[in-house]
């Protein structure tokens, strides 16, 4: 087993879960930092290989009392910094409390990350580090060709992606004027299991399973890069186990989908485990709905450099995986 124990926040969401996962799979200590949010729930890590490596520590990133404290108890070795509001739908209606924890509680984490860096022994210095997990739409939106790389610039155009944003400048900064070993990684829309049914495949199965309408905004014709979770949990501990402090990395996984081709692959799924009680397809339930304010239209990331520097490639196409993660929400709709 690993010695040092690794702090994640937001571990009891999506992809935090996932990552703790791996990484206590991998033997790693792992402490997580979750605020249980309406998106967080512990039952999310029922399952976890060897538990006694595990603790988690309800409270919330912009604790600082608390942050300070755990980083007394506990030399941890590395940051993997999840925990966040992340529906761009819900930024829209009320950006609040993506200011609040987004950019404010990362700061609070950030700041008293680095007041026990700056008190390590400079071997453990050299090798901390401070993993800020970022998406692709902090550089805004891309037209019909091309690729988002670590040199694009950052262009939020949601009230999430700007927060998001935010959040990694604060980072970028204490990496610049202190020399916090920070490494940014961007990613693209994951998919697998344990997501909340508020995005959209989750909502997909969701609404499908309960014979509802699955609405699907303006002409469904927006681009996704869509990355299976655990392609991004194994991406995200090749940042730590192999990335260099300062850099950052596009963990993409070049799997392009419109929403219209992920729906059609989820109601296809779902038409061969669960056939519809009255027949006909799933897709059928699908519903054209006024388009999302300001919805960027395409997504995509070139991993050149996460693959030749992390070694980092997706394991996983939406296309060969789908009916897996189908699977795992038709037999664990709770
Ligand atoms: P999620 O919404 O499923 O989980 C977020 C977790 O953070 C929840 O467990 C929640 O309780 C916790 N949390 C929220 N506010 C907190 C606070 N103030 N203090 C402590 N914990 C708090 O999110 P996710 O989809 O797993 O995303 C995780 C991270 O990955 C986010 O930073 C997100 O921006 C980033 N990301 C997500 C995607 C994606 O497709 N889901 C893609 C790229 C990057």
């Amino acid at each position: 087993m690993k010695t040092n124990r690794i702090l994640v926040t937001g571990g009891c969401g999506f992809i935090g879960s996932a990552l703790v996962r791996e990484l206590v799979a991998k033997q790693y200590r792992v402490t997580v930092l979750d605020a249980l949010t309406y998106a967080g729930v512990q039952e999310n890590l029922v399952g976890v290989a060897s538990p006694e490596q595990l603790d988690v520590v309800v409270g919330n990133i912009g604790d600082a009392e608390l942050v300070q404290q755990m980083f007394n108890e506990h030399s941890f070795s590395a940051v993997f910094h999840l925990a966040a509001e992340t529906h761009v739908d819900r930024s829209i209606s009320n950006a609040n409390p993506f200011i609040t924890t987004n950019v404010l509680g990362t700061y609070t984490l950030l700041a008293a990350t680095l007041r026990c860096w700056q008190q390590m022994h400079s071997e453990a210095q050299r090798t901390f580090r401070f993993i800020q997990v970022s998406t692709d739409e902090v550089f805004g939106t891309l037209g019909p060709t091309g690729c988002f790389t670590e040199d694009s610039p950052y262009a939020p155009r949601s009230p999430y992606a700007a927060s998001k944003a935010s959040a990694d400048h604060l980072a970028a900064a204490l990496h610049h004027t202190f020399g916090l070993p920070v490494i940014t990684t961007y990613c693209g829309n994951n998919y697998g299991p344990r997501q909340h049914p508020e995005k959209f495949i989750s909502l997909i199965i969701k609404r499908a399973l309960s014979e509802s309408a699955i609405p699907v905004y303006g002409s469904g014709e927006n681009v996704r890069d869509w990355v299976h979770v655990d392609d991004h949990a194994n991406g995200l501990i090749a940042a730590l186990e192999r990335g260099t402090a300062g850099s950052t990395y596009c963990l993409g996984a070049r799997n392009e989908l419109t929403n219209l081709e992920v729906l059609r692959s989820v109601c296809a799924a779902l038409d061969e485990l669960r056939p519809r009680s009255g027949g006909g397809k799933y897709e059928e339930l699908a519903t054209f709905v006024e388009d999302r304010l300001g919805h960027d239209w395409r997504y995509a990331l070139d991993p050149s450099k996460a693959a030749r520097e992390l070694g980092f490639s997706a394991k996983h196409t939406l296309q060969t995986s789908i009916s897996q993660v189908v699977r795992s929400y038709v037999e664990n709709r709770s």
